[in-house]
């Protein structure tokens, strides 16, 4: 399989860029990505660093950008460096480079777009999400073309648009627009998400839907409830009508935590601003994450029957609309050479076995898996990602570029 003596000089050389890994995520965190749905300026100014950066190390370099006037030059850029290999097959690396804003600045310790580095931790939006998957990526490359190895397959590093806000204008935008870049035996890795020890691997995911639950009822004095029909109340035994979905939609899948689909409410509008009123219209959200094995539409129909069945006991009416639904693409198999490849990787790195599993959803994979592309998700987490002093591990993006670099070796 891999050759051992190979990977050890790439492992070994990856330790002395320490450095480096600090430079290059100080230059990415300063470069403020956030997209224009959020208010910002977009990725070009990072995207015209990465490509080069990539140029400089002699790598070709290209740019598949998405229209959007929204931004200085509009467009948005999705990149692709090449690493010619022996063989013509892929092993795809994609990371996005978007951020998401600040949020409240006040909760930070630090500017969030100057890097910090304190012991292992390296602060900064960013510095986790998703600058983790574009520097473990970059350094594993780096190591290999400083040591003038061929890899077995050509590496094929993308550098997309647009996580953040919907994907339109990155992977979606790539997918359409270039379909022959990816082919079913490229390996696919996308560090987005994972687990704090690394060794989740996501394969598969949940169809997610938001439901939008209105009742109508009417408002009156609290005095005089004879005179109203009290949303509040039918509000209460919908929620509890709705704990027959678990019983509805039974099935269990051992590749998912829970391994049951789940219907929980969440979200609650405010209805009357004061006590002694009796509320007439009271709005309340429900986030399904389904087992690809049921059909959204008929959730969305015992949602309906069932709330309306307990709504009616109270004279009010209900109306369910969906927010978002995303049906789940087919899992990738357990068995998939990129699956596999990370198994072995994370195993020699780390010394530990990987758990490929489904998760709640959802992550840009689906998008390759839509097309019968066989991508796996993984990078060791600090789980800060989108929160205030989002930070990496210094020593997880080492792990994690050993383990990419691992994966790029292996025959
Ligand atoms: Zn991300």
């Amino acid at each position: 399989m891999s050759d051992k003596n190979l990977f050890a000089r790439v492992a070994e050389r990856l330790g002395t860029y320490q450095q480096q890994i600090i430079d290059l995520q100080r230059e990415l965190v300063s470069r403020n990505a956030v997209g224009p749905d959020h208010g910002g300026p977009g990725e070009v100014e990072k995207a015209a660093f990465l490509a080069a950066l990539l140029r400089d190390w002699g790598l070709q370099v290209d740019n598949f950008p998405a229209p959007d006037d929204r931004v200085a030059g509009g467009e948005r850029p999705n990149l692709v460096a090449w690493v010619p290999g022996q063989r013509p097959e892929k092993v795809w690396v994609l990371s996005h480079m978007d951020v998401v804003p600040p949020g409240d600045e006040a909760l930070w310790d630090s500017d969030p777009f100057t890097l910090r580095v304190e012991g292992d931790r390296i602060y900064g939006r960013g510095t986790e999400d998703d600058h983790h998957g574009i520097v473990t990526s970059l350094m594993a490359v780096k190591a290999i073309l400083d040591l003038g190895i061929e890899p077995p397959r050509t590496i094929a590093l993308a550098l997309v648009s647009d996580e953040e806000t919907g994907n339109e204008k990155g992977l979606i935008h790539l997918l359409q627009e270039q379909p022959q870049l990816f082919a079913p035996e490229d390996l696919i890795i996308v560090p987005d998400a994972g687990s704090l020890d690394g060794t989740l691997v996501e394969v598969a995911e949940k169809s997610i839907l938001w439901l939008r639950l209105t009742l109508e009822g009417k408002q009156c004095h609290a005095s005089r409830p004879d005179l109203g029909r009290n949303t509040l109340r039918a509000c209460a035994h919908v929620i509890l009508a709705l704990e027959e979905l678990a019983r509805e939609f039974p099935a269990e899948n051992p590749l998912f935590r829970p391994a049951v689909s789940t219907f929980e409410p969440t979200k609650k509008e405010a209805n009357v601003p004061n006590i002694n009123t009796i509320p007439g219209r009271d709005v309340f959200y429900l986030d399904c994450r389904v087992l690809p094995e049921y059909d959204l539409a008929r959730v969305k129909e015992k949602v309906l029957a069932l709330g309306e069945d307990a709504a009616r006991r109270f004279e009010v009416s209900l109306q369910v609309e969906p927010v978002q639904e995303l049906s789940s693409a087919p899992a990738t198999p357990l068995e998939a050479p990129v699956v596999k490849a990370l198994e072995r990787a994370i195993r020699e790195v780390y010394g530990r076995e990987a758990n490929p599993r489904g998760i709640g959803g959802g992550t840009v994979a689906a998008f390759f898996r839509q097309k019968g592309l066989p991508a796996a998700v993984w990078m060791t987490v600090s789980q800060t990602a989108h929160q205030p002093n989002e930070f990496s591990l210094l020593s997880n993006i080492l792990g994690d570029a050993r383990v990419l670099a691992h994966v790029f070796l292996e025959d």
